[in-house]
C-alpha cells in the first residue's frame, strides 16, 4: 500500500504529546519534505513509530529532548529517532534487535516493556527492503535511523497499485 509518512509519523509525535509533557521531555518533529510515499502497510509501520518514539520517551530522563525527523535522498526515505537518553553501551548494541533483550538497567525499571519493539520492528523494516540502524553514545543520547525504499508520488503510479 502507498503510505505517506510524513503525516503518518506527525500523528504518532502527536499521540507522544501529552505523555512527554508529563515527563517534560521536549518531542517535535521536522520534515524535511511536505511528504514522502513509500509502499508499506500504514499499521504496521505506525507500530514501528510507536515502539522508536515510545523508547525513547520511556529511557530519556525529564528534562530531555526527543527528535524526529523525516527527509529523503535520493534513493531513500529516511526517518531519525533522536534522544538525549543515557545511550546503549558498545557490548550491548549488538543485541537489541534480538527478542527479549533488555538492557540491564532497563530491565531493572518497573516501566519495563517486554524487549519485543525492536525485533518486530527491523523484521517489518527488512521485509520491506529498507533496515534500521542505531547510533548511540553513552552519556549523551541515540539515534534509531528507519531507512525504506523511495518510491515515486502515487500519481506517477506504475507500482501496480
Ligand atoms: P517493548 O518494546 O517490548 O515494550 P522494550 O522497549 O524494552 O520492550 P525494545 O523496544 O525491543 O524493548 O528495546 C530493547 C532494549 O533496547 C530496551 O529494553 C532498552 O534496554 C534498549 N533501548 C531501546 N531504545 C532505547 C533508547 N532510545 N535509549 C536507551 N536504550 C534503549
Ligand atoms: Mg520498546
Amino acid at each position: 500500500r502507498t503510505t505517506e509518512l510524513v503525516a503518518l509519523v506527525g500523528r504518532v509525535v502527536e499521540n507522544f504529546q501529552i505523555e512527554a509533557e508529563e515527563r517534560t521531555i521536549r518531542l517535535f518533529m521536522e520534515a524535511a519534505v511536505p511528504a514522502v510515499y513509500v509502499w508499506v502497510d500504514a499499521h504496521r509501520m505506525t507500530q514501528v513509530f510507536v515502539n522508536l518514539v515510545g523508547n525513547a520517551l520511556r529511557y530519556t530522563p525529564a528534562g530531555g529532548e526527543v527528535k524526529v525527523r523525516v527527509e529523503e535522498t535520493p534513493q531513500d526515505v529516511r526517518v531519525t529517532v533522536s534522544d538525549t537518553g543515557p545511550g546503549i553501551a558498545a557490548e550491548h548494541l549488538p543485541h537489541i534487535f534480538d527478542r527479549f533483550y533488555r538492557v540491564e538497567e532497563a530491565r531493572s525499571r518497573e516501566s519495563g516493556g517486554m524487549g519485543l519493539g525492536l525485533a518486530i520492528a527491523k523484521e517489518f523494516v527488512e521485509a520491506h527492503r529498507g533496515r534500521i540502524e542505531v547510533v548511540s553514545r553513552p552519556g549523551q543520547g541515540t539515534s534509531f535511523i528507519v531507512v525504506l525504499p523511495r518510491m515515486d508520488t502515487p500519481a506517477a503510479g506504475g507500482a501496480g497499485s
